[in-house]
């Protein structure tokens, strides 16, 4: 064995531990652009509970109102790469139809709700499902979930995974090594996009979102 594949295998572990995560918006503050009744605050949707059924407690729910949102702050800078939502389970799942997913840096206010980058548009879902949105990363504290017009929203739960941002540890990892010369290196890099199913879920693409990805203004990928 050669001297760069034991440096490769000494070095990947230690990768994949710095930027692999779980859900990070489990407990987190969340808020929302209003709340409809006491129980249906917007932390509902990260306590840890996919129970569907409204009058659980256990799902957010707004007003009627114009551009209805809910947005988690993650406390600190993630490349976020995928989203998981449990939709309403006893009625109404048609209220979450053509709902954003936006990941960024900007807190998000009422009249304000477009500043974030797009990731994804959930063009609809069945009732009381769970459902996984992938995309390519998106840089940011925030995930907002913000409905284009009017209406009500209601989320059961709101699961965010990503890579942590630590190019420092990268770097200084791969210094003095040569990595990107070793024939084995292709098979070893990640993949740009993560998909993962679980059971009882499933898993959508955003194949129908990302050809316009490069007009969102401002909206490089990260
Ligand atoms: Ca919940």
């Amino acid at each position: 064995m050669d001297m760069p594949v034991i440096v490769l295998l000494t070095l990947l572990p230690g990768l994949c531990v710095a930027n692999l995560t779980g859900n990070l918006a489990l407990g987190q503050n969340a808020v929302q652009s209003s709340t409809f009744e006491d129980h249906a605050t917007a932390g509902k949707a990260t306590d840890g509970n996919k129970e569907s059924v409204y009058k659980k407690f256990s799902c957010t729910h707004t007003t009627y109102e114009q551009n209805p949102w809910w947005s988690v702050d993650l406390k600190h800078v993630y490349k976020v790469t995928k989203v998981t939502i449990t939709n309403h389970g006893d009625c109404c799942e048609e209220r979450i139809n053509d709902a954003q997913i936006r990941v960024g840096n900007n807190r998000i206010s009422n009249g304000n709700i477009n500043q974030n980058q797009l990731a994804e548009v959930i063009l609809s879902m069945p009732l009381e499902a769970t459902e996984t949105y992938t995309f390519r990363p998106i840089g940011g504290q925030y995930v907002d979930i913000v409905l284009p017009w009017q209406g009500i929203l209601t989320l059961c739960e709101v699961e965010v995974f990503a890579k942590k941002e630590d190019k420092g540890s990268k770097r200084n990892l791969a210094l003095g090594t040569t990595l990107s010369s070793h024939p084995h290196m292709k098979t070893m890099q990640q993949p740009k996009r993560l998909q993962m199913v679980t059971k009882n879920q499933s898993t959508r693409s955003s194949h129908a979102l990302t050809p316009n990805m490069s007009k969102i203004p401002g909206g490089e990928w990260t």
